[in-house]
């Protein structure tokens, strides 16, 4: 499946704020936002309207963009989540940050068993998750409540997974979700409600920037 390439830095200059794509990383001075805070090649370009020289469309689009960046999706596959999300019951845009919130290599995050999500990606599609004891390797793969997530036999022999054991200790997970911290499985509680996703973006733009 298709993904961004490109540097991963790049994107939360282009939206003005910390994705924290790149885990740890992403709280220490080393944080690319840190060093330059401006827009990535448009130091010399003018500012255009008020607010900051940022129109009403130009706002949506940023909100768009940083729930895109933030779960790692491209547009095609954004947009089909946005369209599932208005086939479904209740407000648009909360349907669409649940949806996805419920993306496996999300939940693999969620778990903290991946600093970031782009490496909870990597650990899916290596094929070192069992979904409901079924060797899973797609990242968008959706969790439905009781679905039960782990490690396969040939993922709990490699390095990544005892430095992982090592390193879990005092990780939150989200109230959504359980973890067996002894044998590392964990199950969906429940659909992640608005709140446990938090306040990071503004469903109501994103809406309002398909809506056009
Ligand atoms: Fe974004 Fe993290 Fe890079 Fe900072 S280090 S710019 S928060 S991805």
């Amino acid at each position: 499946m298709a993904r961004y390439i490109g540097p991963t830095c790049r994107l939360c200059r282009r939206v003005g704020e910390k994705l924290m794509l790149k885990g740890e990383r992403c709280l220490t001075p080393k944080c690319a936002l840190e060093r330059r805070s401006g827009p990535p090649g448009r130091h010399t370009l003018p500012r255009r309207r008020g607010r900051g020289g940022v129109s009403d469309r130009g706002i949506q689009l940023g909100e768009k963009q940083k729930a895109r960046y933030t779960y790692g999706v491209l547009e095609r596959q954004f947009r089909k989540f946005f369209a599932e999300a208005r086939r479904l019951p209740g407000p648009t845009g909360e349907n669409l940050l649940v949806l996805l919130e419920r993306r496996l290599d999300n939940v693999v995050y969620r778990l903290s068993w991946a600093d970031s999500r782009s490496q909870a990606r990597q650990v899916v599609r290596h094929g070192h998750i069992l979904l409901n004891k079924r060797k899973t390797d797609i990242p968008s793969c959706l969790v439905k409540v009781g679905d039960i997530i782990e490690w396969r036999e040939a993922g709990t022999r490699t390095e990544y997974y005892k430095k992982l054991v090592e390193t879990l200790e005092g990780k939150t997970i989200p109230g959504w979700l359980s973890l067996d911290r002894e044998r590392l499985v964990g199950q969906v509680l429940a659909l992640p409600s608005r709140d446990d996703i938090g306040a990071k973006f503004n469903e109501k733009a994103i809406v309002e920037y398909y809506s056009r």
